[in-house]
């Protein structure tokens, strides 16, 4: 998810490595470390910023100077705190191996067993450390650095981007890719790899698009690739035509638009390793929940801050349909000077994007003051909500930059169905409903590009509103929180004045406001109450008010109602806002751009609201 930089050559590693790795700042990150290697292994990693990094390197006796090959990482704590120990790069029992890793090894507690029982030790708490293990006992059983890496790599389940280094082997690097990207750039006499082309456009513009399931060695001036049947592959030298600036946002205009469309891999990456096809249910250990809790628990109460606090609303919906548990939305503000009422049978659970949100966390400490379980749903690693609450789940979404949450939210919503659907199965949903839930479940993220297809449509659809003053969005059931979001999501980032209401809900006020000046933007899915949906939309019509809908594929009777409309895949209801958020998005998106407004960071607002 983070950030990777490896280098050969005959300049001082050092600063190009510390280069590339500001470079790759803008994705967010919790700590930084270096390794160097001539004839002996120097390793240096520190929690926090670069800066941190660079102070302890500026502070040592030692000449770095003379290094001319090394790899380095910005990490995004997915498993383990971020601290110094955890930091990258992981070094293996006898120092002879490093390695730098972003993504997630699924398999990685099995395979720290092994090691351990073959005497490796086992120092830090992240899924990464087991890599340079791992190489390094097949480096030493095949006695040959690429064969030992390729061994390994197989036994390896997950996503990764890995750049390894070994003592015994000082001047190559070996590099892999599955799932997390490496770009290979091709200098005269020195080669440069990285995460992410900014890294690598200061020193060359050649440079080789590693893909996934391939292997490249790598030496001061040639490399070769191979797939993972160790066959040797011949990639095409491309040039990278594009700014620093533009490779930041990978080629998109804004953050959030690329985040947007991130959705698909963000939402793949929350449920990796979590689905459980067989068993018709999800693993989320990090609940720390024991069999005889969820008979215990009574009742659920979310507490959540904006666009969580609509994720938590989503999550309401599930849980009550799904797991049959009551469930109470609170706002976290709210709950926490209100001297809730909690019991012993109630379960709390925290959602914050940052895991840092102030009045979320107040409400957190007074919930534990009560004597009540919390559990947290964060994005970031060993964020305080997360070191605070007695288990919870990761989003695994990456770092999210607009300030405008896009993918956060749709993984935070991934999470609620997740949660529902394991305390359902440990309530009475059956073996056989859980197992074609979950078979829904895994089509999802492929059905979101469905929607980011929708683009084109959506900009033109801005276009025609864009000078709009209010709009109003209006959905039934778990949509509602859908229209909630749709609304702060135009407000957030294009200044206009936008309402969120339970379709039914127009004719007691909103309805005051139509006008022909007035789009109104309804989700109006095909399911048990869509007739009702039809008669709202025609009381939007009757006084003027313009229409988008987000309706059904299929559906041939909205257009009859609507001036727009948007179409979303088929899918089951309740797992339908995963989708039906994803044109919300875009809309405020292309809105707030023709309105020249500053999408990524809107005035007023915070990426992690740490105050009150
Ligand atoms: N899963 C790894 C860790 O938590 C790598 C995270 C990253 O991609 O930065 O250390």
């Amino acid at each position: 998810m983070c950030g990777i930089v490896g280098y050969i050559g005959t300049k001082a590693a050092t600063s190009v490595l510390l280069k590339g790795l500001k470079c790759l700042e803008y994705r967010g990150y919790d700590s930084s470390g270096i390794a160097l290697l001539n004839d002996s292994l120097f390793v240096c990693k520190k929690k926090g910023k670069i800066i941190e990094l660079e102070k302890e390197l500026n502070g040592l006796s030692k000449d770095l100077s003379t290094y001319t090959v090394g790899i380095a990482h910005t990490r995004w704590a997915t498993h383990g705190e971020p601290s110094d120990l955890n930091a990258h790069p992981h070094v293996s029992s006898s120092g002879k191996i490093a390695v730098v890793h972003n993504g997630i090894i699924e398999n990685f507690q099995i395979l720290r067993e092994k090691l351990a029982l073959k005497g490796f030790k086992i120092t830090t708490q992240t899924d990464s450390e087991i890599i340079a293990h791992l190489i390094e006992y097949y480096v030493d059983k095949y006695n040959d650095f690429l064969t030992g890496v390729f061994v390994a790599l197989e036994k390896l389940e997950g996503t990764y981007g890995i750049v390894v280094v070994s003592r015994d082997y000082p001047d190559r690097i070996i590099a892999a890719r599955n799932g997390s990207p490496l770009i290979l750039g091709v200098g005269e006499g020195e080669i440069i790899i990285a995460s992410d082309a900014s890294a690598i456009v200061e020193y060359t513009r050649k440079v080789i698009y590693i893909d996934d399931r391939e292997v490249v060695d790598i030496q001061r001036d040639s490399y070769q690739t191979y797939d993972l049947l160790q066959k040797q592959v011949e990639k095409p030298v491309e040039d990278i035509d594009w700014d620093i600036e533009t490779i930041g946002k990978k080629g998109y205009d804004h953050f959030m638009l690329k985040e947007i469309f991130e959705q698909v891999e963000s939402v793949k990456n929350t449920c990796r390793g979590r689905l459980l096809t067989e068993t018709g249910t999800s693993r989320l250990d990090g609940l720390n929940l024991k069999p005889e809790d969820f008979s215990e628990i009574k009742r659920i109460i979310l507490i959540a801050c904006g666009t969580s606090w609509h994720s938590a609303l989503i999550g309401e919906y599930l849980i009550e349909e799904y797991a049959r548990i009551p469930v109470d939305v609170e706002y976290a503000s709210e709950f926490r000077y209100k001297n809730p009422i909690l019991t012993k049978s109630d379960l709390v659970i925290v959602i914050s994007q940052s895991g840092e949100t102030a009045d979320t966390l107040a409400a957190l400490r007074e919930a534990k003051q009560k004597g009540v379980k919390v559990l947290g749903v964060t994005n970031i690693v060993g964020s305080t909500i997360a070191r605070e609450s007695d288990g919870g789940v990761y989003l695994h979404a990456g770092p999210e930059i607009g300030v405008a949450s896009t993918k956060a939210f749709s993984s935070q919503v991934m999470v609620m169905i997740m949660i529902a659907i394991h305390f359902a199965r440990r309530k009475d949903m059956s073996l056989e409903s859980g197992q074609v839930l979950i078979e829904k479940i895994e089509k999802l993220p492929q059905l979101i590009q469905s929607m980011l297809d929708t683009a084109g449509d959506i900009k033109n659809i801005a276009e025609i509103y864009k000078n709009a003053s209010n709009f109003l969005y209006l959905g039934r059931g778990v949509q509602f929180p859908v229209a909630l979001e749709g609304a702060l999501k135009l407000k957030e980032i294009s200044y206009i004045h936008a309402e969120g209401y339970p379709a039914a809900e127009m004719k007691h006020g909103p309805i005051a406001l139509i006008d022909e000046n007035l789009p109104v933007v309804f989700i109006a899915l095909k399911d048990s109450i869509y007739g009702k949906i039809v008669s709202n939309m025609q009381e939007v019509r009757a006084r003027g008010g313009k229409i988008i809908a987000i309706a059904t594929e299929g559906d041939n009777e909205i257009s009859n109602y609507a001036d727009h409309v948007i179409f979303v895949p088929d899918v089951d209801r309740m797992l339908s806002p995963i989708l039906t958020v994803v044109p919300l998005q875009l809309l405020s998106y292309y809105i707030a751009v023709m309105r020249g407004c500053n999408v990524d960071q809107p005035r007023n607002l915070a990426k992690s609201v740490t105050v009150e």
